[in-house]
């Protein structure tokens, strides 16, 4: 959505609402997006301040486990029309006065996305012997201390 933005930035007080959703085209968003905020000029300072509702849908870094996961990412900025000496992600300047909002929005998610994503916070992943998920049990699989000796053992082991 484009938020034309001359009205809000030449009147003094005024606060334009916003509720809308669209699609990231993205794989991991899983969702539509829905933003629900405003955007407003309060004695001469104008600013975005929305929420972001979407899920994602991936896999589990550790044990491969399908998740989803609703998550709510907050957009909040000052929005400028130049720049002056203002150096930071609070201020975005938008000089045409018009503000692609869906692009703000998903620039905002994808800064807040971890690289990873975990079923849960303390998963124990696959063993990487037999595969099994550890989550569910534990192996007979011994545990190295150190991936080098685990190579040695799979040489030693190879000759039994
Ligand atoms: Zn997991
Ligand atoms: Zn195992």
């Amino acid at each position: 959505m484009i938020i034309e933005l001359r009205r809000i930035f030449e009147s003094d007080d005024i606060k334009q609402e916003f509720a809308y959703e669209f699609d990231a085209g993205d794989e991991l968003i899983s969702t539509p997006i829905v933003v629900k905020g405003y955007v407003k000029n309060a004695t001469g300072i104008v600013s975005i301040s929305a929420e972001a509702d979407f899920s994602v849908s991936t896999q589990c870094a550790k044990c491969a486990k399908d998740i989803r996961k609703k998550l709510n990412v907050a957009v909040d900025h000052f929005l400028i029309d130049e720049l002056h000496d203002e150096d930071n992600d609070e201020y975005i300047v938008v000089e045409d006065m018009n503000l692609n909002l869906d692009d703000l929005v998903l620039e905002d998610i994808y800064l807040s996305l971890p690289t990873r994503f975990l079923c849960k916070n303390d998963c124990k992943g696959l063993c990487p012997y037999c595969g099994m998920d550890l989550n569910e049990g534990s192996c007979d699989c011994k545990k190295p201390i150190d991936p080098r000796m685990a190579a040695l053992q799979a040489l030693l082991s190879d000759d039994e």
